[in-house]
């Protein structure tokens, strides 16, 4: 049988990075990775992506210029609160929307040229023995990185259930004209109907706008409530190529186990509570499985523990963040806060878009703007 020292599943923005660290770590470690789809494929996403997150792929020589190229960076930022509270501002720094159509087929080509090959295979089954995993039967592997996303197969077969209903959300997404409420920049707004629920709109730079409508998969809403949850907040806009996906939040993350299956991205359970940025967890865990991969058999424990330094405190205040958020009243005092200080809309958006921490100085202002 074929054998591999890393097999990551999935060529998405995790299993890229995944790719592209684990021949960094060790030049000589022989990378596959498998994906069920033909590149360029589409990934229902808000096409939204944080600026830490190309300092991720920078480290490992992955250009932002060439992975950005004809999306121009937004500058600002409109968040709208459940009960009306508003803020515009600059965001600390740009952001860019890239569809991940476009995105995704960059990032794997920049990942292969590390010397990864890969392969158009959907994976089905997965035997862990003491010195190696089975993949479907054609393939071995030192160690399998799951980078296969919302539905993870790698997850199931390490035997981790899904997220329960209450930490996982659904959204749909659409490419519309550029709405009014929010002509060039990127638009988040809440309501207090159906709280915890929101609408973006991402503009692409052409006039049009990545627009979109979630809500908790615990809330019952169905495909004909989110689009009418999307119409409710974004009045009047007509999105084409409406789809929906699932977003596992970190607030219902499992624990890495130790050994041979390691689990990255959407498969960890690593999307902001908050707010639904995944790209970012995707590319910093996609990045640090693949360093701990190349260890072999004490690849899980090192990952988890890698994951935990990095990583650990934001999750926390991340999860804590979105306990605080469910009232609504706070989220409200929150953003008038930080239409009242730029440092306090910086930590907002750090802790919803990267690893930022809920501040004191925070937590403070929104409670005396509470007041
Ligand atoms: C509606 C919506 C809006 C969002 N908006 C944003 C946003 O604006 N910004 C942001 O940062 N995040 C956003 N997210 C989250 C973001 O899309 C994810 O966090 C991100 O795609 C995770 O990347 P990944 O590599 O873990 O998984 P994915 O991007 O899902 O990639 C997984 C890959 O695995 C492959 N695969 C799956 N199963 C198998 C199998 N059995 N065998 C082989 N291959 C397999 C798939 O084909 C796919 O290519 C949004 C999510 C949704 C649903």
């Amino acid at each position: 049988m074929e054998r591999w020292d890393v097999v990551v599943v999935g060529g998405g923005p995790a299993g890229a990075a995944c790719a592209a660290a684990a021949r960094q770590a060790d030049p000589a470690a022989r990378v596959l990775v498998l994906d069920r789809a033909h590149f360029p494929r589409d990934k229902v996403c808000g096409d939204g992506i944080a600026p830490e997150a190309f300092d991720v792929l920078e480290g490992l020589g992955i250009d932002r210029a060439v992975l950005t190229a004809g999306y121009p960076a937004v500058e600002r930022l409109r968040l709208r609160g459940p009960g009306g509270a508003s803020v515009e501002r600059a965001m600390h720094r740009p952001a860019h929307v890239v569809p991940r159509v476009v995105l995704d087929e960059r990032l794997l080509t920049a990942a292969l040229t590390s010397g990864a090959e890969f392969r158009r295979h959907t994976v089905r089954r997965l035997d862990v023995h003491p010195t190696h995993v089975d993949v479907d039967g054609v393939l071995e592997a030192t160690v399998v990185v799951g980078a296969d996303g919302a539905e993870s197969v790698v997850r199931r077969m390490a035997g981790i259930p899904r997220n329960r209903p209450t930490r996982t959300a659904i959204a749909i997404r659409g490419y519309a004209p550029e709405p009014a409420q929010g002509t060039g920049v990127q638009l988040i707004t809440t309501t207090a109907q159906r709280w915890p629920a929101y609408a973006w709109s991402f503009p692409l730079g052409d006039g049009t706008a990545n627009v979109g409508y979630g809500e908790l998969v615990s809330s019952g809403i169905t495909r004909g409530g989110l689009l009418a949850g999307l119409e409710r907040l974004l009045p009047g806009v007509a999105p084409v190529g409406v789809k929906g996906h699932r977003l596992p939040l970190s607030n219902g993350r499992p624990r890495q186990p130790d050994g041979r299956l390691l689990l990255a991205g959407d498969a960890a359970s690593l999307i902001n509570p908050l707010t639904g940025e995944g790209i970012f967890y995707a590319v910093l865990s996609g990045m640090l499985a693949g360093r701990a991969a190349v260890r072999g058999a004490t690849a899980g424990a090192a990952y988890r523990r890698a994951l935990r330094a990095r990583l650990g405190r934001h999750l926390a205040h991340s999860s804590l963040a979105a306990g605080l958020s469910r009232w609504p009243r706070l989220m409200d005092a929150a953003f008038r806060a930080a239409g009242q200080d730029q440092r306090i809309f910086d930590d907002v958006v750090h802790l919803g878009l990267a690893d930022g921490r809920l501040t004191a100085r925070t937590l403070a202002a929104a409670v005396r703007a509470l007041r």
